[in-house]
């Protein structure tokens, strides 16, 4: 299994971005992991033709569940994948807060990001409340069961478990806390997609970044890592490529 370095830009960057893009190709022109970047919609064909004949994949940060229509403001799976996109972020907690969006509803974006030739980045984590209260693992469960589409393989589909704790803040679950949810991750995959579970790659996500990467990549079932903010500077998401 090839580990992924995911990017998340979140609604950050304009054309002169990009050449934190160059920057971080001509310092990783060949990475052990493969390398993806999710800009804003605005950026994303601009991305692709800077990573053309490069290792970089590129992203969207969320899809319609429609394939076109009168839904203002939206963008499809085929519209993303038409722009040279290969994967797309759903239910990231910023959307699942923001817009409301439910398990039901992300599994749906999921679903279209797969028949529109997309691999979904699929996210789920729990609240602080929610692992204070002793409910992480039946919180990840429920999402990881509703959120998912039936049928996914090791090449159509990537988790991210990310705590919304985490996302930002600076603050990352113990190593052993990490450990215990991809541990159960696989597990409940396993027991739903079969052997197809063992080649699906699981992200961390939340406050990733070059000082703690290594010691996260190191934990069993982590298969790479969804970054925020660290995404958006070359030195720090290189740093991080180098370390998976
Ligand atoms: C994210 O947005 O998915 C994320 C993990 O953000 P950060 O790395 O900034 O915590």
């Amino acid at each position: 299994m090839k580990k992924l370095a995911a990017g998340n830009w979140k609604m950050n960057g304009t054309a002169a971005s990009l050449s934190e893009v160059a920057a971080l190709l001509q310092a990783h022109p060949a990475p052990a992991c493969e390398m993806l970047l999710c800009p804003p919609a605005t950026l994303v064909a601009a991305m692709v033709a800077t990573a053309k004949g490069t290792p970089l994949q590129v992203g969207g940060q969320d899809c319609h569940v429609k394939t076109s229509g009168a839904h203002t403001g939206d963008i499809s799976a085929a519209m993303l994948k038409d722009a040279g996109a290969a994967y797309v972020i759903v239910g990231h907690s910023e959307r699942r807060t923001d817009h409301g969006e439910t398990d039901a509803l992300v599994q749906a974006k999921a679903i279209a990001a797969q028949g529109a030739g997309l691999i979904p980045v699929v996210c789920i984590g729990e609240t602080e409340a929610e692992r204070d209260a002793g409910a992480t693992l039946d919180v990840i469960g429920t999402q990881l069961h509703a959120s998912v589409p039936d049928g996914s393989t090791a090449a159509t589909l990537v988790v991210a478990y990310e705590p919304v704790w985490a996302i930002g803040t600076g603050r990352t679950p113990t190593l052993d806390q990490i450990a215990e949810v991809h541990a159960f991750l696989r597990a409940r995959l396993t027991a739903r997609l079969g052997a197809e579970a063992a080649g699906v790659r699981l992200l961390y996500g939340g406050s990733v970044k070059p000082s703690n990467a290594t010691e996260i990549f190191a934990i069993p079932h982590v298969d790479g890592a969804l970054v925020g903010g660290a995404s958006l500077k070359a030195a720090d998401f290189g740093a991080i490529v180098s370390a998976l």
